[in-house]
């Protein structure tokens, strides 16, 4: 038997100790989820090996690293409207709804049907479902119908701040979302100022490319 609890512990020192965890609300939240619960059992091992894996339809769960930097850069805290765009394994979205103390919504859009489902059950034996509601469609579109959003985290690279997105977060929102570059890609925080865009950069990352339209 794998000491899940232990390995999870260590992880979230090592992080503190990079800096990415910064404060005590990411910190509780890493320590709440687990991870392996999000992985099918061929990769539980690497729970908490911090690393992306690879699942479904090609694509992968971000590395413990990224979801927390990505959950420090949102600033969560109880009662948010959160969106995802990006659902995977549902993991992100757990840590997001712990990292708001389960009070709040969670909105997660998933563009495959299979991975929305897989999600879903992982979220559901965890007992999220309350507070994390999860969505099957184009993500870049965002969601009209529960807009606007205090929160938006992209966990696809798009090509540029999808424009229904940016017209979806509220006027004192954030959105953090990596965009793709020329030879790279680069984790953006957006705000808006007058209802421009305020975009700045904080580094460069590896993410699945996001299925990106503006019809
Ligand atoms: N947040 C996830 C990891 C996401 S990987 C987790 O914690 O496991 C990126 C995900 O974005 C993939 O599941 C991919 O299918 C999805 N995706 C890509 N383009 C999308 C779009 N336009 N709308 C919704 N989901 C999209």
């Amino acid at each position: 038997m794998i000491d899940f609890a232990s390995a999870r512990r260590r992880l979230v020192n090592m992080l503190k100790d990079e800096g990415i965890i910064r404060s005590d609300r990411v910190e509780r939240a890493m320590l709440s989820v687990p991870r392996e619960e999000f992985l099918p059992s061929y990769l539980r091992l690497y729970a908490y090996e911090d690393t992306p894996l690879e699942i479904m339809y090609g694509q992968t769960i971000s590395a413990p690293h990224m979801v927390a930097m990505m959950c420090e850069l949102l600033d969560l805290r109880p009662g948010l409207r959160v969106l995802e765009v990006g659902t995977g394994t549902g993991y992100h979205a757990a840590v997001c709804a712990e990292a708001m103390e389960r009070k709040g919504t969670v909105y997660t859009i998933e563009y495959y049907p299979g991975l929305a489902l897989y999600a879903t059950q992982n979220l559901a034996k965890l007992g999220y479902l309350g507070v994390v509601h999860v969505f099957i469609g184009d993500g870049s579109k965002g969601l009209p119908r529960y807009a606007p959003f205090d929160r938006i985290l992209v966990t696809a690279a798009a090509p540029r701040v999808p424009p229904k997105l940016l017209e979806q977060l509220s006027s004192d929102g954030i959105m953090v979302i990596p965009i793709e570059e020329r030879f790279t890609q680069v984790l953006y925080v957006v705000t808006k100022e007058d209802g421009v865009p305020h975009m700045r950069p904080v580094t460069y990352v590896s993410f699945v490319k996001m299925r990106y339209s503006e019809e």
